[in-house]
């Protein structure tokens, strides 16, 4: 049997699923190790209802992709699509892995630092497992590449834009996730659409007919909506400011940006939603409300760019799962049509809203998206593998 194995190396997560290369992907297992770097990673896998646990101890992401590598070894895997955050301006659709490619993807590496020698570490690590597979990368960038140049340029000399230096907006795999999802839901429903993709990284997406428009995140995978651990949209200033009065080196401020802001830095507690939710003290009230106000004011802004609103998506970890934080977000947003149905959100029922507009619930699968991608890049080459 032909399968497809996917892997998504996060900051601190290795997700990974096997699929079954059918008419289309059908999965046949699926899991993670997380808590790398913590004295305590552990590998999970899922078969249907069936999961089990392995302790890993404390392991570093080379280890944790060689225990799922093990783990899957006994699998027939034809090819394996990996999630890669940064495809540059050149990648706007999945591509084969080569060496021209892999070496053009790690000169990328300056702009995702914390992310990118990730995924190509997987690559090479499952090209040594799987020798005859194809490997194909699918980008987090890709799908905003189609950007207007206004929502693509920072207002700086033109030089800095030809060496790179542009919104590049990241959350791709989601965000196509939830565009194809739309189109299946609701074919003619929704002309102009925000995507509020919530989790430990959060995100806003403009889709105009199910294409991206814009983007809450740019450069990096700092900017736009506080996070987890990252700080969102900062004024630039500040960075000086810690540089030069504070004297703060480029890999403290790196640290304090990605790893101590968010809402973990304005708790003083967590990243955890669930746990901010249930500490009850001000700090950490405090820090939701900053999240859910960002994200308001991000939606505002995202309207605007789209002339208006047809639709409201969340989805990821708090956007699929934390009622309250919707109904926070939603609450101010009267004027722009929005009014959720108090029930049918506690309920997490897809549809949270009917009114001017439809405000939505839709869990998102990155790794199906890549999946679909590895099938669809095989099958247009009309690889014996496939059907
Ligand atoms: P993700 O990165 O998409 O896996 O999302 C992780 C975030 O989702 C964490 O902040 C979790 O606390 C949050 N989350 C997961 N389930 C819930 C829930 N039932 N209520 C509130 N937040 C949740």
């Amino acid at each position: 049997m032909s399968n497809i194995l996917t892997l998504n190396a996060g900051s601190a997560t290795i997700k990974f699923s096997v699929y079954h290369a059918g008419t289309s992907p059908v999965l046949r297992l699926s899991g993670h190790v997380d808590a790398l770097g913590s004295d305590d990673a552990t590998l999970t896998v899922g078969h249907g209802e069936s999961r089990h646990f392995r302790h890993l101890g404390p392991i570093d992401h080379a280890a944790g992709i060689r225990a799922i590598l093990e783990e899957v070894a006994s699998e027939h895997i034809v090819a394996v699509g990996h999630r890669i955050v940064h495809g540059g301006t050149e990648h706007d659709a999945p591509a084969l892995l080569d060496e021209a490619v892999l070496s053009d993807l790690e000169q990328l590496s300056a702009f995702a630092p914390l992310h990118q020698p990730h995924n190509l570490a997987g690559v090479r690590a499952a090209m040594a497992a799987f020798p005859q597979a194809v490997q194909i990368g699918c980008f987090d960038t890709a799908f905003h590449r189609g950007h207007p140049w206004v929502n693509d340029a920072f207002a700086l000399p033109r030089e800095y834009y030809a060496k790179g230096i542009r919104r590049y907006g990241f959350h791709g795999l989601s965000y196509r996730y939830i565009a194809e999802e739309l189109a299946r839901i609701d074919p003619d429903g929704h002309e102009r659409c925000v995507v509020a993709h919530l989790g430990n990284g959060a995100s806003l997406c403009a889709l105009r007919d199910g294409h991206s428009v814009s983007s809450t995140m740019g450069f990096s995978a700092l900017d736009g909506l506080p996070m987890g651990t990252r700080c969102g949209q900062l004024d630039p200033g500040v960075v000086l400011y810690l540089f030069q009065q504070e004297g703060m080196s480029a890999e403290q401020i790196s640290d304090l940006l990605y790893l101590e802001s968010g809402l973990k830095g304005l708790s003083g507690l967590s990243n955890d939603m669930r746990v901010l939710q249930d500490s009850g003290t001000k700090e950490s009230q405090q820090a939701i409300d900053y999240f859910a106000f960002r994200i308001r004011r991000e939606i505002g802004a995202m309207a605007a760019v789209l002339g208006g609103l047809d639709c409201l998506v969340f989805t990821g970890g708090i956007g699929e799962n934390s009622a309250a934080l919707r109904a926070k977000v939603c609450a101010d947003l009267g004027w722009l049509g929005i009014a959720l149905q108090d029930e049918a959100n506690s309920r997490n029922d897809p549809v949270i809203s009917d009114g001017k507009v439809v405000v939505r619930v839709v869990p998102t699968n990155e790794e199906l998206v890549i999946a679909r991608s590895v099938f669809n890049l095989l099958d247009r080459q009309g690889s014996p593998e496939t059907p």
